[in-house]
């Protein structure tokens, strides 16, 4: 990975840390308010702030089990019945190697 590459992903990892870091300091710290009623700003933030952490909490739900399908893309493939890479060599291919 390029050094480019890295410290773009490094910084979105922050972005989305801080992100949830914040919006759940500001439900911690804004549950008790005194509300004003139907339209109280404070209550419309909560509700946005807990929607972002709500979609935050999908977005790596769907990344883990897209990374645990890559990294388990052999086992699988043994499941559903697909050719292993490992299983592509010669004698499967039945190619006779004569001197
Ligand atoms: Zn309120």
């Amino acid at each position: 990975m390029s050094c480019q590459k890295r410290i773009s992903a490094e910084l979105l990892c922050v972005i989305f840390i801080l992100a949830m870091l914040l919006s759940s300091v500001f439900i911690i710290h804004e549950a008790g308010h005194d509300c004003t009623g139907e339209d109280c700003p404070i209550c419309q933030a909560i509700v946005m702030n807990s929607q972002l952490l709500r979609l935050i909490g999908v977005a790596i739900l769907v990344l883990a089990s897209l990374l645990g399908i890559l990294r388990t893309k052999h086992a699988w493939a043994g499941t559903l019945g697909f050719s292993l890479p490992a299983s592509r060599t010669l004698v499967s291919w039945k190619i006779r190697l004569n001197n």
